[in-house]
């Protein structure tokens, strides 16, 4: 599958066992956590340092070969996984993780370093990271700063941009570029970073993260609330954001509950059924339970609600939410478009979306839920395999035309590639072009992602 002087080079760059060529181990890579995209690769190579990157980098790009960055594989939109022979380069040994800086509550990561192992090491330290999400055991910093995942934080710290503070990352030439020292205040040039943030492994391969860090949520209580739809939703969160306490607020709806429900085997939450939940969390010291409970006696939007003010309660209440995504995935192949709306807008969509989608296909079975604050909203559709690009096409047209993005937190990938112009303009695009042609002009870092082949 590869030419034996590359396969000879990565061999002595990384070990033999680090060059995967046996195709029933490739595999497993190389199909996406979706199950809708997948490809072959020509190996798989595992660098466990910057300076292997580097030397992988070089090697594949005297030989013309291209080569696709994957990190845990959570991501939705198939980015992270081979199409046609390329070289995957897996950043799991890239698994460094340094000692909290307490002084400028910050730490270094490096790319291949799980959510979860991240998280547990700095609780111990005292201190919290910013982003959260249910990928969280296998979703990786390298491919967070990537997609600039966002997750249910947001409201209260900020996307993955917000918490890097510096990168260090390999260009497609070998060259490493190394931002790591820390400075809040380092206004000297263009902010290469900030740049990768989000760039979807088409500029580099992002090797390590100087990440910020927050204060511990203190003090939580989350109430799930149900609603009458998504209007109320919208309604009841403006009434509530100005506690200043809160820390999430999601958003799901009786379809999506049901299915979590069959999947789980989950009692039901609240006495009675309502079309939409919310799920609300605060936190803060001191304890913000009573103020929270009152706000909400008090918004005329709430039907009925459970509130929880202990750590298993509150792990129940989310359980409802982060069990949407696996619960789906069991059902079948979801077509997955994640969008997001002015706040204003997301009660339209979540209207129009049934019948925007009917008219493609009227066997389809839609399931939303998303993040409220953000009017981000996760489109799934089931029984829609045969028509995903007629499906796709009609969603993201209504998204655009409520002046929305075709991606809110997952990135365009592979999947939305021919959408990308209901979102940025030509000068954007063009723009981003000649970035990605300046920093990888040979066009070998995740061929096909972001932008069309030619
Ligand atoms: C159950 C579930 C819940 C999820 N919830 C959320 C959510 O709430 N919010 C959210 O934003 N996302 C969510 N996701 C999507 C996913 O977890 C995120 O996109 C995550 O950031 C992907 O990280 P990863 O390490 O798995 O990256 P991968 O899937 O391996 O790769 C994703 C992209 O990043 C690139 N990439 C990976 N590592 C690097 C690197 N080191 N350098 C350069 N490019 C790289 C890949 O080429 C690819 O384009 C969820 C996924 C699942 C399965």
């Amino acid at each position: 599958m590869i030419a034996k002087p590359l396969d000879d080079s990565l061999r002595a760059i990384v070990g033999d066992t680090h060059v995967i060529t046996d195709a029933d181990v490739r595999a497993t890579y190389e199909v996406d956590w979706t199950r809708r995209f997948s490809g072959t690769s020509a190996c798989v190579v595992r660098p466990a340092n910057t300076t292997e990157v580097a030397e992988v980098l070089l090697r594949c790009s005297d030989a013309g070969v291209p080569v696709v960055t994957q990190g845990g594989n959570t991501g939705m939109v198939g980015g992270g996984v081979p199409r046609d022979r390329e070289v995957l380069l897996s950043t799991v040994r890239l698994d460094n993780l340094h000692e909290v800086d307490a002084a400028s509550a910050q730490v270094s990561a490096g790319a291949g370093v799980t959510l979860s192992h991240l998280q547990n090491h700095v609780r111990l330290a005292g201190f919290d990271f910013g982003v959260d999400l249910a990928a969280r055991e296998s979703a990786t910093v390298g491919g967070m700063v990537a997609t600039n995942a966002g997750g249910i934080r947001v409201l209260r710290h900020g996307s993955m941009r917000a918490q890097v503070i510096g990168l260090e990352a390999v260009f497609a030439d070998g060259s490493v570029v190394r931002r790591m020292s820390g400075l809040i205040k380092d206004n000297a040039g263009y902010d290469l970073p900030s740049l990768l943030v989000g760039s979807e492994g088409t500029l580099a391969v992002i090797t390590a993260a100087r990440l910020r860090l927050v204060p511990p949520l203190g003090v939580r209580a989350a109430a799930l609330v149900g609603v009458d739809d998504a209007q109320a939703a919208v309604s009841l969160l403006s009434k509530v954001r100005d506690l200043g306490t809160l820390a999430a607020a999601e958003v799901f709806f009786a379809e999506g509950l049901d299915l979590v429900r069959a999947h789980t085997q989950l009692p039901n939450p609240l006495p009675a059924a309502y079309p939409t939940y919310v799920l609300l969390e605060v936190a803060a010291r001191p304890d913000p339970c009573d103020e929270f409970v009152k706000r909400l006696s008090e918004c005329s939007e709430v039907r009925d609600a459970v509130v929880a003010n202990d750590v298993a309660g509150q792990q129940s209440l989310w359980r409802y939410r982060e069990a949407h995504t696996e619960a789906i995935s069991a059902e079948g192949i979801p077509l997955k478009l994640d969008v997001s709306v002015p706040i204003a807008a997301l009660a339209e969509l979540v209207a129009a979306l049934p019948t925007a989608i009917c008219a493609v296909t009227p066997d389809a079975r839609l399931v939303l839920f998303g993040h409220l604050n953000e009017g981000n909203i996760h489109v799934n559709v089931l029984n829609a395999e045969d028509c995903a690009e007629l499906v796709t096409e009609a969603v993201l047209r209504l998204v655009s035309r409520l002046n929305g993005s075709i991606s809110a937190e997952h990135g365009v990938g592979r999947a939305k590639v021919g959408w990308l112009s209901l979102t940025r303009s030509p000068e954007e695009i063009a723009a981003m072009r000649a970035i990605k042609c300046a920093l990888d002009p040979k066009c070998l870092l995740n061929p096909g992602v972001l932008f069309d082949d030619s």
